[in-house]
């Protein structure tokens, strides 16, 4: 099993799905008060090799109504709010194609193959593997990763290229990937 993402053969096969790098879920001045800067650094490095590129993103406009994740998250990703738009040192160059989830106001889509289309559109690019990071752990990202091996895909999750919630119980939160099947790389020791 690799150890470090850094092994990992990446090929323009390879399917890099980079999980809501918003300014809401990585600045330390985020509703979700997680610091992101290490892990947009970790992202760009992989982006840089070339992988194909499929980014999510949280997207909860606030009319009609509400939207139901509000109630347990606050407000976050609001169409037009700069916590809706990427990281600003995320090398959105790098990126092929991105996915807009949650507009529904009643559906909390965290699991990116909940996307309507989603599964079939990765499915078609044949990937080798699929490395999935962004934020949060335990929540849209192991989900993601969770689903992505359900799919049948090879699936590498980099530790340092994801946050990690603050209360995360992080030995439970890496068993419980492996347990799924996702090979998960860059461990915290
Ligand atoms: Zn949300």
């Amino acid at each position: 099993m690799a150890q470090k993402i850094q092994e990992v053969r990446i090929t323009s096969r390879t399917v890099f799905l980079v999980i809501e790098a918003q300014i809401d879920f990585t600045r330390i001045y985020g509703k979700f008060g997680i610091n992101g800067a290490a892990v947009i650094s970790e992202i760009n490095k992989i982006m840089a090799r070339r992988p194909y590129v499929v980014a999510t993103v949280d997207w909860h406009p606030l009319k009609p109504i509400s939207h139901i994740s509000f109630k347990q998250w606050g407000q976050h990703c609001v169409p037009g709010t700069s916590g809706a738009m990427y990281d600003p040192d995320l090398d959105i160059g790098h990126i092929d194609v991105e996915f807009k989830k949650g507009i529904d106001p009643d559906d909390d889509v965290y699991d990116s193959f909940k996307i309507p289309h989603f599964e079939q559109f990765i499915k078609m690019l044949d990937p080798d593997k699929v490395i999935v990071a962004g934020s949060a752990i335990p929540v849209c990202p192991s989900l993601t990763a969770m689903s992505s091996v359900a799919a049948g895909f090879e699936t590498y999750l980099p530790w340092n290229a994801c946050c990690v919630m603050e209360d995360t119980d992080i030995g439970k939160a890496i068993v419980e990937l492996e347990r799924a099947g996702v090979i998960v790389t860059n461990t915290p020791k």
